[in-house]
């Protein structure tokens, strides 16, 4: 299970105001996407859901409780960030392997070894599992990025515009298996885009971010179709 909701979120940096009294809700499984230009407040969102940035007022509930009273793995949220944050000295084998041989997971280097043979087929890049990340291209590292993010099955996936360095035809074919990935898995998505196709083709519910409130929120359909 992994609800989420913002109740009256305001945040401020200085004289902006990133954040004006947001409330949404995000439901178990649902890929939601959070769409608005340049500055709308849509990284905001994202950070102070992931406890990386704390509101000046309203809070974030997690399945009805509190998020800011939970650890870092009862949060359970991977983050794809627009710039890549990759060991660039690691491999790519060994930078997918990371939050897998965290000491308190316990999992047997063969299933690691399975683990991201998967993944890594998904994304497309068994070819580069030896080579180190620095040696990569714009878009190659961003889909190990993506690839570090979905092999420990995180309960929540937040992705800030994990498409947007990619070619044309890569990103056509990440959207469809980014969405495939997340209904066979069910985790709860929030994916940040300025790109209205994007947010067509790909969610479940929209919200439409703009001078730090919501404009609009409601399916491609509600949003797109009616007059
Ligand atoms: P978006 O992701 O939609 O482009 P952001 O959430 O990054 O928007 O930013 C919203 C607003 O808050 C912008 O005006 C931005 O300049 C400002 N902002 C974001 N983070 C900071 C920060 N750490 N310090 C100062 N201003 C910030
Ligand atoms: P986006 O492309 O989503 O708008 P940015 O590139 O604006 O994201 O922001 C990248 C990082 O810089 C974020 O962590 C954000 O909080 C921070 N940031 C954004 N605007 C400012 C700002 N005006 N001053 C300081 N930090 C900022």
């Amino acid at each position: 299970m992994a609800n989420i909701e913002l109740k009256n979120i305001t945040k401020r940096f200085a004289k902006t105001t990133a954040l004006a009294d947001v409330s949404f809700d995000i439901r178990d499984g649902e890929f939601f996407v959070l769409l608005g230009p340049s500055g709308a407040g849509k990284t905001t969102t994202l950070r102070v859901i992931a406890g990386l940035e704390q509101p000046d007022s309203g809070g974030v509930l997690f399945d009805g409780a509190p998020a800011d009273a939970m650890t870092t793995p009862e949060r359970d949220v991977a983050f794809v960030f627009q710039q890549y944050s990759l060991y660039p000295t690691m491999t790519v084998f060994d930078n997918l392997a990371f939050p897998l041989r965290a000491p308190s997971r316990q999992i047997p280097e063969a299933s690691i070894k399975e683990r991201i043979g998967e993944v890594a087929e998904k994304l497309r890049i068994t070819h580069l599992l030896d080579r180190k990340t620095a040696r990569l291209s714009g878009g190659e590292m961003q889909r190990v990025s993506i690839g570090r993010a979905i092999v420990r099955d995180p309960r929540i996936f937040l992705m800030d515009e994990p498409l947007s360095n990619l070619d044309f035809k890569l990103r056509e074919a990440l959207r469809v298996e980014l969405k495939h990935l997340q209904k066979t898995r069910a985790s709860t998505t929030l994916f940040v885009t300025h790109d209205q196709i994007e947010a067509l083709t790909m969610a479940d519910r929209i919200a439409v971010l703009n001078n730090g409130k919501v404009v609009q929120i409601g399916t491609p359909h509600d949003i797109y179709d009616r007059p």
